[in-house]
C-alpha cells in the first residue's frame, strides 16, 4: 500500500521539495491533499502532475480559477484557511506534511493531530506559539509528530537506538546567516537583498530573513524544547558556516553524536516521509575531499539579540514565546517591504516583549488573541518608525 500524504503549502520551498522527494518514489507514496495561499498557478500545475483527491487554495478570490482548471479531472477544490484546517484531519491522508508559513500552521496542525494523523512538521512558528499545547494534545491522541526542520531531525536521528538513554545536552547547528562576519555597524546597514541570499540553504523568503537574524535558530531552540522536552539549558546553538553537521546530542557519559550530509532539506523531508525506513535518493553525496575544514563558533548574541529574545520567551514562558513569533512575524513582513531596517526587528520585537500582557498559563484563546494583539501592536510601532 502507499503512504498517502496530504502537503499543506505545497507550492513552497519545503512543498515542492517534498513533492520532488515523492516523483522519486512514486512506488511508495501518493498526493491526497495540495494546498497554496496565493500561488494558483503553480497549485494547479501541480495538481495536474500529482492528480490528488483534493485541493485547497487559501485566498477565496482564487477559487474558481483554481476549481476550473482541476473540475475536469474530478479533483476536489476548496478555498480558505477554515478548508485548510479541516483537510488535516480528513480520513483519506496517512501522513500531513505541514510545509506552511507562520501562524497560519497552528490550526491544521492540532486538527491533524486530533484526528490521530503522523505529521511531518517542518513549520516551525507553531511550536513558539503553542509548543506545550501541540505537544501535550499529541500525547493524549497518540500522535506521531516527525520533524522535518534539518536540525531537529538530526536531533531524532542521533536519538535512534537511545531509548532510555537521557539527553545532556544538544546543539543545534547554525550557519550564522550572510552576516555573520559583519560589524554591529555594518549589520544596521544590510538591505533585503542582502538578507535573501543565504550562503547555504535555499529556503523561502520568511525563514531566509529569519536565518539572517538569527530569530530561525531562536525559534528552533523553542521547538527544541517541546520536540526533545528539555530545559533551556540543556539546548546550546554552535555557529557552523558549512551546514555540514546539522545537529548533535550529548549523552550523559559524554559522547556526542552528530547527523551530517550536505544542506540539502530533500533528505530531512525524505526520512520523515519514509520513517522508519530509509530508502535510497539520489541526492547529491557528501565528500570529504570538498570539506578540509568544519568549523565552530560561538554565535555573536550581541550583534543578533533575537536569539536571546528567544531564549528569555523561553525561559519566562506562559505566551511570552508566542508574543515573539507574532511580533517577529510582522516585523520580518515589514523589513521585506522596506519599511523597517534589519536592527529595527529585534526593536519592534523586544518592545512587543514588553508591551503586551504577560499571561503565564495560556489558553488556546489566550494564545489567539495575544496573537492578534501582538501584530497590531507591532504594526503601530512599525507606523509610528516611519513617521520618525
Ligand atoms: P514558503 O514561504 O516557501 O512556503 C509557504 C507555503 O505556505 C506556500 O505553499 C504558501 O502558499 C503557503 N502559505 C503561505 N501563507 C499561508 C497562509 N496564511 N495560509 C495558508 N498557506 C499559506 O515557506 P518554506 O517552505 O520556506 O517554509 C515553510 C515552513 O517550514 C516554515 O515554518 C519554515 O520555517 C520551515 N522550514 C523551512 C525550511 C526551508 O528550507 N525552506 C527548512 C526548515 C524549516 P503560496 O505559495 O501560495 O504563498
Amino acid at each position: 500500500m502507499k503512504k498517502r500524504i496530504a502537503i499543506l503549502g505545497s507550492t513552497g520551498s519545503i512543498g515542492t521539495q517534498a513533492l520532488e522527494v515523492i516523483q522519486q518514489h512514486e512506488e511508495l507514496f501518493s498526493v491526497e491533499v495540495l494546498s497554496a495561499q496565493k500561488n494558483a498557478d503553480l497549485l494547479i500545475k501541480q495538481a495536474l502532475n500529482f492528480k490528488p483527491d483534493t485541493v485547497i487554495i487559501g485566498n477565496k478570490n482564487l477559487y474558481s480559477k483554481v476549481h476550473d482548471a482541476l473540475n475536469p479531472l474530478d479533483i476536489k477544490v476548496f478555498a480558505g484557511e477554515e478548508s485548510l484546517a479541516q483537510v488535516a484531519e480528513m480520513g483519506n491522508s496517512d501522513l500531513v506534511l505541514n510545509a506552511l508559513v507562520g501562524f497560519a500552521a497552528l490550526k491544521p496542525t492540532l486538527n491533524a493531530i486530533e484526528s490521530g494523523k503522523t505529521l511531518a512538521m517542518a513549520n516551525k512558528e507553531t511550536f513558539a506559539v503553542a509548543g506545550e499545547l501541540v505537544i501535550k494534545k499529541a500525547k493524549q491522541k497518540n500522535a506521531t509528530i516527525l520533524p522535518v526542520d534539518s536540525e531537529h531531525s538530526a536531533i531524532f536521528q542521533c536519538l535512534a537506538g537511545e531509548h532510555g538513554n537521557p539527553i545532556e545536552k544538544i546543539y543545534l547547528t547554525a550557519s550564522g546567516g550572510p552576516f555573520r562576519e559583519l560589524s554591529a555597524s555594518q549589520v544596521e546597514t544590510v538591505t533585503k537583498e542582502d538578507a535573501l541570499k543565504h550562503p547555504n540553504w535555499n529556503m523561502g523568503n520568511k525563514i531566509t530573513v529569519d536565518s539572517a537574524s538569527l530569530m530561525n535558530k531562536g525559534l528552533e531552540v523553542i521547538e527544541a524544547k517541546w520536540l526533545f522536552d528539555l530545559k533551556p539549558e540543556q539546548i546550546d546553538v554552535v555557529v557552523h558556516p558549512q551546514s555540514i553537521i546539522h545537529s548533535m546530542v550529548e549523552f550523559e557519559d559524554g559522547s556526542i553524536k552528530a547527523q551530517m550530509g550536505l544542506p540539502d532539506m530533500k533528505g530531512p523531508i525524505q526520512y520523515a516521509l519514509t520513517y522508519p525506513k530509509r530508502e535510497k535518493s539520489n541526492f547529491k553525496k557528501f565528500s570529504f575531499d570538498d570539506f578540509s575544514n568544519l568549523t565552530f563558533s560561538k554565535p555573536r548574541k550581541d550583534v543578533f539579540r533575537n536569539l536571546e529574545l528567544a531564549y528569555y520567551a523561553l525561559n519566562r514562558a506562559g505566551n511570552m514565546p508566542c508574543i515573539l513569533n507574532a511580533a517577529n512575524e510582522i516585523a520580518v513582513e515589514a523589513f521585506l517591504k522596506d519599511q523597517i531596517g534589519f536592527i529595527q526587528m529585534s526593536d519592534i520585537i523586544e518592545t512587543a516583549m514588553n508591551k503586551i500582557t504577560f499571561i503565564s498559563h495560556p489558553s488556546l484563546d489566550n494564545l489567539i488573541h495575544t496573537d492578534t494583539e501582538t501584530r497590531a501592536k507591532a504594526k503601530d510601532l512599525i507606523e509610528s518608525l516611519s513617521k520618525q
